[in-house]
């Protein structure tokens, strides 16, 4: 159980872990609360999912949990001065090939939620915002959902405001890398062993370790004998990748308030892709449409998918492939527009997938002390204000039950084919040129 005089270590300070830090510490300012990252929370470049220029924030979910969630969060940068400087009311513009336009605006409906949120016809969508996306791909799109409550958020900003203030509140940050988790003789996780040997111990530690999270099982696994804490599947790490193009004046001018472009495809055609406003440098950002899988051997006879060993999981080295593939984004959004458009910044970010891409924020079955609080399938940002709150009602037992049930360690998972953002490609295909064989 949570408690005022508790220990939590928390390993990783994306928003899972941050967020839970701020609640833990609010909540209970007297417990001692500690955050470890292999990156200080400060640092000019990281690995986490978290870290970065922008991110959507919507609540814009066909899963009705997903949309109260996010609508939680959203009152949240609407309202708390410490958030609000970070979000961007910009709307969302989203193509849609199936009935998701109808099914959001039904869960607002249910939630009693009103906002400026409807549906339009694809020629009424090519004349808005002064034409921006009239040269877009429509082909296949029924109607397109613009939802003028949703908008971005300043990501990384955001994540190092709230870290300094969970810091301010007593949180304390270790930069680390921890090397595998420890056990006391019971089987019970009484902490952590940081790469060169140092062990700090909780009575409570909590994973939020993003796509690193199968890896840090298997190590532990293998250093501790306990086979069963492995994800075997539960977690998969992904990749993608994002690319920005800094907007002349002129262009700049035109496209200073548009709204956040979505290209939502069906699970046969591929994954949805975004479009992000200008920053405040007149930074247009893409993610791409190539999700891959990074399997290798992680211990001999083992294989798993996991971000690249180099400390910065070779974010910035972006093969040419992978390049082209916001080439395509950028031609899906903007046509001909974007045509003379250079991309000036690449970067492959990891997150961890689950086949419904639900989060995992469950204690883990094979050990007591030991909890997991990760997974985004890159849609986890936009819950950073609350999401340590229910990770908190986690640890006390008394998280809803149906979040308890979708959140599970151990439950039922649906085939990944139904599933448009499942990595679909492995990185050595995108990495290495395909050779034709000759006999
Ligand atoms: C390209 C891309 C675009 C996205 N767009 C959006 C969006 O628009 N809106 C949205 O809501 N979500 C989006 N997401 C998803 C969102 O970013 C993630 O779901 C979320 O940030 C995951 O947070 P996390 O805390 O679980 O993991 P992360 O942010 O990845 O943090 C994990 C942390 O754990 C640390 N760590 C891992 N292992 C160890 C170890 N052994 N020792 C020490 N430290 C360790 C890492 O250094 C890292 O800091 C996107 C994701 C990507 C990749």
């Amino acid at each position: 159980m949570a408690s005022s005089k508790s220990s939590y270590l928390i390993v990783g300070a994306g928003v899972f872990g941050v967020s839970t830090a701020y609640h833990l510490i609010k909540k209970y300012p007297d417990a001692s609360v500690t955050l470890i990252d292999r990156d200080a929370y400060d640092a000019d470049s990281r690995v986490a999912a978290s870290w970065d220029w922008n991110k959507v924030v919507r609540a814009d979910y066909d899963d009705i949990a997903y949309c109260k969630l996010g609508l939680e969060a959203q009152d949240v940068f609407r309202s708390d001065p410490l958030w609000k400087p970070y979000f961007h009311e910009t709307g969302i513009f989203w193509t849609c090939r199936s009935e998701y336009a109808q099914e959001v605006i039904d869960n607002y409906e249910k939630l009693g939620r009103k906002a400026d949120l409807f549906a339009v016809s694809v020629d009424e969508a090519k004349k808005m915002y002064g034409g921006l996306f009239d040269d877009a791909d429509y082909s296949g799109v029924k109607e397109v959902l613009i939802n003028r409550t949703s908008g971005w958020a300043a990501a990384g900003d955001c994540l190092q405001a709230i870290t300094r203030e969970s810091l301010r509140l007593g949180v304390k940050y270790v930069t680390a890398e921890v090397a595998s988790l420890q056990f006391d003789a019971s089987g019970r996780c009484s902490g952590v062993k940081k790469r060169g040997g140092e062990v700090l111990t909780a009575a409570h530690v909590i994973l939020c370790t993003g796509a690193f999270t199968p890896k840090l099982l298997e190590l532990s696994a293998q250093s501790s004998g306990l086979n069963g804490l492995r994800a075997d599947g539960r977690i998969v790490a992904g990749g993608i990748t994002t690319g920005m193009t800094t907007l002349d004046d002129k262009t700049h001018a035109k496209f200073v308030d548009m709204p956040v472009g979505v290209q939502g495809y069906s699970a046969e055609i591929g994954p949805f892709i975004g479009s992000l406003p200008p920053t405040k440098d007149k930074e247009l950002k893409w993610w791409g449409q190539t999700i891959f899988t990074n399997t290798r051997e992680v211990l001999p006879g083992r294989s798993i998918s996991m971000p690249p060993p180099e400390p910065d999981y070779a974010q910035w080295k972006v093969p040419p492939k992978l390049k082209e593939d916001i080439d395509h984004a950028n031609q899906v959004f903007y046509g001909r527009k974007g045509e003379g458009w250079k991309m000036d910044k690449y970067r492959i970010c990891w997150d961890a997938f689950t086949t419904s891409a639900d989060f995992i924020i469950s204690p883990h079955s094979a050990s007591n002390g030991l909890y997991i609080a990760t997974c985004g399938n890159f849609h986890g940002w936009k819950f950073f204000p609350v999401i340590g709150k229910y990770v908190i009602q986690m640890l006390e037992g008394s998280l809803d039950p149906s979040l308890e049930g979708k959140w599970a360690w151990d439950r039922e998972r649906p085939d990944p084919k139904f599933n448009p953002d499942w990595p679909r490609t492995e990185m050595r295909e995108v990495l290495e040129p395909v050779r034709t064989s000759k006999l």
